[in-house]
């Protein structure tokens, strides 16, 4: 048999194979079960539902092979900060985590005291006390390790003595330092358990003070006894009032609730940092 016979049996069999798959598709049934048509070429039968499940099941798969990549490169590279899965430690700078990881270890009395001591700061359980819907339970006076709390005796739920804390080391001295060139030693404060309710709240809603979790800051004692105060410095145009912005700033990062002289004429003496309710910043 020559080239041409060749060819003329192989294009022979293609036919005879063509005939025999038409056949086969008018005869048997077909599986439209499976077939998702193209939308403009019905012809066209590309994708089996079967096929389509697979590939979002591959696809699903590989999102989550990306999002573990990131994660362990975030995990060695990142600082623990910006990481909630890290654990809370009071030396950390603080990052977008920080609030979320304050308020978890905050919870668990045990990890926020372990927290606390770790962070190298002293503190004492505060007397337990119960007055109707107001109470301080699970607090601690802070001691050495920060700068003074003025008056001393202000009792903190552990959660808010823990932000608190952060706050001091991370927000409040890096931004004396920066700001006005030397460090906090006092934190002169209108204190924190109060059994009242939000002053000006049309609900009625009890206050953090109620339940110790919020204190009211007054202002800042620096190193060579100069005193920062909220009521006479907020507005000053100079380092005074940019470090008081600062440090306003810097709480939202780390208080859920954060309120300033901007929030309204109630709190135009004092900050008012509470780990409660929901995140505000004002
Ligand atoms: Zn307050």
């Amino acid at each position: 048999m020559g080239i041409w016979g060749r060819h003329r049996g192989v294009r022979g069999l293609a036919i005879v194979t063509k005939g025999w798959q038409q056949w086969r598709s008018i005869n048997r049934p077909r599986p439209m079960a499976y077939r998702v048509p193209h939308p403009r070429r019905p012809e066209i039968a590309h994708h089996s539902r079967r096929q389509t499940f697979v590939a979002r099941m591959a696809g699903v798969a590989l999102i989550w092979v990306l999002v573990g990549i990131m994660a362990v490169v975030a995990d060695r590279s990142a600082p623990p900060g910006h990481l909630p899965w890290k654990p809370l430690r009071i030396g950390d700078p603080v990052g977008i985590a920080t609030r979320l990881k304050a308020a978890r270890t905050g919870e668990d009395p045990e990890a926020c005291r372990a927290a606390l001591s770790a962070g190298g700061v002293e503190f004492k359980p505060a007397p337990e006390q119960v007055n109707g819907v107001c109470s301080v339970h699970d607090a601690v006076y802070l001691g050495f390790g920060i700068a003074a709390l003025n008056p001393a005796n202000t009792p903190l739920t552990c959660k808010e003595a823990l932000a608190f804390t952060v706050w001091e080391r991370q927000v409040v001295q890096p931004a004396a330092f920066g700001t006005l060139g030397q460090g906090v030693i006092a934190i002169p404060n209108f204190g924190s358990y109060a059994c009242r309710q939000v002053i000006g709240s049309p609900d009625q809603k009890m206050s953090e003070h109620a339940t110790a979790n919020a204190i009211d800051v007054a202002g800042f004692t620096l190193a060579d006894g100069t005193t920062i105060s909220v009521a006479n410095d907020w507005n000053d145009p100079g380092p005074k009032g940019r470090f008081l912005h600062e440090v306003r700033d810097g709480s939202c990062e780390v208080f859920l609730t954060t309120l300033s002289p901007d929030y309204n004429a109630e709190h135009h003496d004092h900050l008012h940092l509470d780990m409660g309710g929901w995140p505000m910043c004002a």
